[in-house]
């Protein structure tokens, strides 16, 4: 399996190895040891969109026996216009698709002995976190964006299932459940006859009570997102919120056909603060989007300054084949959106680092990502795993092990990163569970 692209497709991927594995196919960790190689690529910019063909390449040149899946899958054409020999093309989350394609280049050869798989099913994460899709799709259209193009409206799994593969998890070791959807704070508006107008809001609740961490990805600044910021200073979810502004000028919004475009975004973000002081907040944003003017541009470097948002993640705008932003007028040459690139990033950092500076002398709780010999990497309850910083023991830490949940003294701080030394040995080490 080679998995591409976010972690929603990599969710689609672990479901998908999941079931292989239920049915007695095992995983290589390499092309040479492989009868076949799904590649779940990625659709959603060009760039992605070359990365997916030339993983194809080196499967089916390494391999020869390919089956393709995920967003690009939506267009055939174009991945067999490339490449005529893969054996399937199937499109974003079409399980049942790509577990026939495995059928007929693979025929399972099942054996009741070898099928057992992990009550966690099977994970492309550490064993300590893992991420938990809560729904598919979007209901919006956001200009530059394909995705419901590609992966339909909302649709919400029922609290029940998405509770049950939490539990799972919790039981099998896992840490921190890391909530994804393309529109986490829509989930559940689409059911009919729902008991509660926002289910987000319950769900996390539930989800909170489970004991492990759980942070929340994808969040859009509706209003209702004040109802959830109270569970993060009750600490049943880690006070972190991970909400896609994409820029801050009303026209830019307008222009990207945003869902929040109206709302008053530094209101909101006062008032989430107000409700939990320590809370974190993570966002990306799009510089460069066709028709930006320089006094929108310095419009939103304002709002960055006033909003004082801890993470920030800022790419250049890019056509997306099939998006609408494509035909807007007043697309900006590259040396521009490269400059304000620049400029962003640097605002950005000069605040990531002042707010790092101010945690220097605090006691935090962070969760141990990996240790070698040199010391230990972890996490606070204000860093996502991959995208966010880290937080590093180089003393103490023989004894520790992955998952372990640990105080620590903040000792040093940088633009991205702390140091720190162990307060605390683990309070409670994660539980290994055995089966009968
Ligand atoms: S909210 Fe907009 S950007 Fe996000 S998935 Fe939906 S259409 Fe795309």
């Amino acid at each position: 399996m080679v998995s591409l692209g976010c972690p929603k497709a990599l969710v689609d991927s672990e479901r998908i190895l999941t079931r292989l594995r239920a049915e007695g196919y095992a995983i290589s960790p390499d092309y040479a040891g492989a009868a076949a190689v799904i590649v779940n690529t990625c659709g959603f910019l060009d760039s992605a969109r070359a990365e997916s063909l030339e993983a194809i390449g080196e499967a089916l040149a390494a391999n020869g026996r390919v089956i393709v899946t995920g967003c690009l899958g939506a267009e055939p054409e174009f991945i067999t216009g490339a490449h005529p020999k893969v054996l399937a093309v199937t499109g974003p989350a079409q399980f049942e698709a790509v577990l026939d394609a495995v059928h007929r280049a693979v025929p399972p050869a099942p054996d009741p002995f070898l099928d057992l798989i992990p009550p966690a099913g099977v994970k492309l994460t550490p064993r300590h976190y893992a991420y938990l899709k809560i729904a598919e799709g979007c209901d919006h259209a956001c200009r530059f964006c394909i995705i419901p193009a590609m992966r339909g409206p909302l649709v919400s799994r029922p609290a029940a299932a998405v509770l049950r593969e939490a539990e799972r998890l919790v039981a099998a070791g896992v840490r921190e459940l890391l909530v994804i959807s393309q529109d986490t704070s829509a989930y559940g508006t689409d059911r009919k006859g729902r008991e509660v107008r926002f289910p987000v809001v319950p769900l996390a609740r539930d989800l909170g009570a489970l004991g492990a961490w759980v942070r929340l990805h994808y969040v859009y600044p509706y209003p209702h997102v004040r109802d959830l910021v109270p569970l993060m200073a009750e600490g049943l979810v880690l006070p972190y919120l991970d909400v896609p502004f994409q820029h801050a000028h009303p026209d830019v919004l307008r222009r990207m056909a945003r869902p929040a475009a109206s709302a008053r975004t530094l209101d909101e973000i006062a008032a989430w603060r107000a409700i939990c002081p320590e809370l974190t907040i993570r966002s990306t944003f799009i510089v460069g989007y066709p028709g930006e003017t320089e006094a929108e541009f310095a419009y939103l470097l304002d709002w960055l300054e006033a909003a004082q948002l801890d993470r920030v993640g800022c790419f250049r705008y890019e056509n997306v084949r099939g998006a609408r932003a494509n035909d807007l007028p007043g697309h900006l040459p590259e040396e521009v959106k490269d400059e304000r690139w620049h400029r962003f990033m640097e605002r950005a950092q000069a605040i990531s680092g002042r707010r790092l500076a101010g945690k220097v002398g605090k006691v935090l709780e962070a969760i141990v990502d990996r240790v070698d010999d040199d010391g230990a990497v972890c996490r606070t309850a204000a860093d996502a795993p991959e995208i966010d910083g880290q937080l590093f023991l180089d003393s103490g830490f023989e004894g520790l092990a992955p998952g372990d949940i640990v105080a620590v003294r903040v000792e040093e701080a940088g633009d991205y990163d702390l140091w720190g030394s162990l307060v605390e040995a683990p309070p409670r080490r994660r539980q290994r569970h055995t089966r009968a």
